[in-house]
């Protein structure tokens, strides 16, 4: 017998749109179920039965009506009238075809906090969802009034007694307040009903705020999702993992979009559940091969951006090598050793919506393993593979889109590889200015797609995200978070305007960068001015700073002043840098050299680099009119 994962479900209150933009959205997805959020149902022109149909039409169940909040009450008329309330409800989910209602922990002024008279009144409503066929899973909210633990929702349903009364656990509402569900294993498998899962980022802020507007997907947050599924199953739970996730972002972004990153979420839990839980005997998909390096970064290019990034390349001490057999691709090279060369692909080719003269990161080359098997990965994990056009005799590529639209290429460079694509210019690759590859990439993401990509990188190719990090940029606050192979072969550093920009924008828009790797970056420094490379000057004042702070050596102090680098330290050790103009209006290029063992990004120096990139395109404005 094949192995089966566990059911995967989606409350529609995690899709943006109407009922019915979501329906379609999570059965394109590939969910298996719903949970109805009761407003949606509300707001549909559908009757329960003809959603019922609708869902069955999709193939998707509905596996919970939700939310029915302040049921118990210390006034008894008032308590009555709830339990009429839910026999109306209960008429509705007859109609749905569905037995369970979330009962959410009241926050009402008249919660009940009298144990025994909240098990009363508790036990009274599941008779009366008894009566229809019914069930209640009672959830804490982490605001409840009285009940805010999922301990005292358990000892609520304990004391009650009601074989239709069980438990609904909320990831979210444990774990926000610091519970540990090592607990979960007192609580008998048949009394957990229902399970509802989201990730957070760690703020530290009133829970129903972070609730309504941080809540992420499994794994995009800070929370141990993959130990909180384990111990609910351990406990004895065969439900659905269901996700509720509420966020600022996912609230008006395009549900069809919303629902491939939600069920790329369960998929890359379900694999962490296997792989921690072997018993469980869960299904495994492809593993992510090994990552061991960058092949190339390809920047889409015009007839304008196309000419000035190569005569930057050439300052940079690259050799053009490479002609493409049957498309506009340049292929540059630096290097003398195969094993250690930096390559940039120039692409005219490129399907290309940005203004005349824009240059672009649009595709990365890395080594992967096994291609095969990394493309097989990125299908497992919802990235499907991106069709390609290939003339004769070239190399076989496979390809998937990341979220901001950067093509991933899995290869393996070796003569037979996709190198042999180009036809050589005549020109060999050199030492250069002593550039041996590619340290990083720095890519903008679109404001509502950063969770999704560090999520992407995750589950898609196996990289780690790092810790989330902001700064104070010149134009506003910054956030960035850095994923990377376990041995450090491929890094990217993420990042994204915390806030959606307004009318005045005065930074370089959605910058990029290409960090090249030198083990020399004074000496680099000095074969690029020799060579005219447009380097981005930095002010005085900077090393001052610097000075002022660290006792750095006074040579690399005059190299500082003299070359314009830039230089941070971390735990671990330095890192020497150094930009270029933006080229092309978006693209720029730094030279970076870690020392010791560094692990950061230059973060800290990026409000300098940014003052700098604004005073150049100023200059150059200027210079325009
Ligand atoms: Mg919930």
């Amino acid at each position: 017998m094949s192995p089966e994962r566990p059911r995967r479900s989606i409350a529609t209150v995690c899709l943006s749109g109407t009922l019915e933009d979501k329906l379609a959205a999570a059965s394109a997805a590939g969910f298996d179920g719903v949970e109805v959020f009761e407003p949606d149902l509300v707001a549909a022109p559908w009757s329960p039965a003809e959603l019922a149909a609708r869902c069955a039409d999709l193939g998707l169940s509905i596996d919970l009506y939700q939310p029915f909040r302040d049921l118990d009450s210390t006034d008894p008329e008032r308590a009555a009238r709830n339990l009429r309330r839910l026999d109306r409800k209960l008429d509705v989910m007859a109609a749905l075809g569905v037995d369970t209602v979330l009962v959410c922990s009241s926050v009402a002024p008249d919660a009940v906090d009298d144990a025994d008279l909240l098990a009363e009144q508790l036990a009274a409503a599941a008779a009366h969802a008894a009566g229809r066929g019914a069930r209640i899973a009672y959830e804490a909210l982490a605001w409840g009034r009285h009940v805010s633990t999922w301990e005292r929702s358990w000892d609520a349903v304990r004391r009650a007694g009601s074989p239709a009364l069980g438990l609904c656990l909320d990831s979210f509402h444990v774990l926000s307040r610091g519970g540990d569900p090592a607990g979960f294993a007192e609580v008998p498998g048949e009394k957990l009903f229902f399970l509802q899962l989201a990730d957070a980022p760690a703020l530290r802020m009133d829970v129903l705020q972070w609730s309504r507007h941080h809540r992420l997907f499994p794994g995009q947050g800070a929370f141990d999702l993959p130990r909180f599924v384990e111990c609910v199953l351990a406990a004895g739970y065969a439900g659905p993992l269901s996700l509720e996730v509420f966020n600022d972002v996912y609230r008006q972004a395009d549900p069809a979009r919303t629902a491939v990153d939600a069920v790329r979420s369960l998929q890359w839990l379900e694999e962490e559940l296997a792989l921690r839980c072997p018993q469980l005997g869960l299904p495994l998909p492809p593993a992510a091969p090994p990552l061991t390096g960058w092949s190339f970064t390809e920047l889409a290019v015009d007839d304008v951006s196309g000419p000035q990034v190569g005569g930057v390349l050439a300052a940079l001490g690259f050799a053009h090598t490479g002609r493409h057999r049957s498309k506009p691709v340049q292929l540059w090279e630096q290097g003398p050793h195969p094993a250690s060369r930096a390559r940039v692909l120039l692409n005219a080719s490129a399907d290309r919506s940005a203004a005349a003269g824009t240059a672009s990161v649009a595709a990365l080359g890395l080594e992967s393993a096994d291609p095969r098997r990394s493309a097989a990965r990125a299908e497992a994990m919802s990235a499907p593979v991106l069709p390609r056009t290939r003339g004769a005799a070239e190399a076989e590529l496979s390809a998937v889109a990341a979220p901001d639209g950067t093509e991933v290429f899995f290869t393996r460079t070796g003569p037979d590889g996709w190198p042999a694509d180009f036809l050589p210019t005549g020109e060999r690759p050199g030492p250069g200015a002593g550039i041996t590859g590619i340290d990083h990439v720095g890519l903008t993401q679109p404001f509502d797609a950063f969770d999704e990509a560090g999520l992407f990188y995750r589950a898609v190719l196996g990289l780690e995200p790092q810790e989330v990090t902001e700064l104070a940029a010149p134009f506003g606050l910054v956030r960035t978070r850095a994923v990377t192979g376990p041995d450090r072969a491929v890094r990217l550093a993420l990042s994204v305007s915390a806030l959606r920009r307004g009318g005045w924008a005065p930074g370089v828009p959605e910058p990029q960068y290409v960090a090249l790797a030198t083990d020399d970056l004074v000496a680099t420094a000095r074969a690029l001015r020799a060579a005219g490379a447009p380097l981005l000057p930095v002010p005085a004042n900077y090393a001052d700073d610097l000075a002022a702070r660290l006792d750095l050596p006074g040579d690399l102090l005059d190299a500082v002043r003299e070359h314009g680098l830039m230089y941070e330290e971390d735990a671990h050790g330095g890192y020497l840098h150094l930009a270029t103009d933006v080229l092309g209006d978006r693209v720029f290029l730094e030279v970076v050299q870690r020392l010791g063992g560094y692990d950061g990004y230059g973060t800290a120096d990026a409000p300098v680099r940014m003052a700098a990139h604004r005073r150049r395109r100023q200059a150059r404005t200027a210079g325009r009119g």
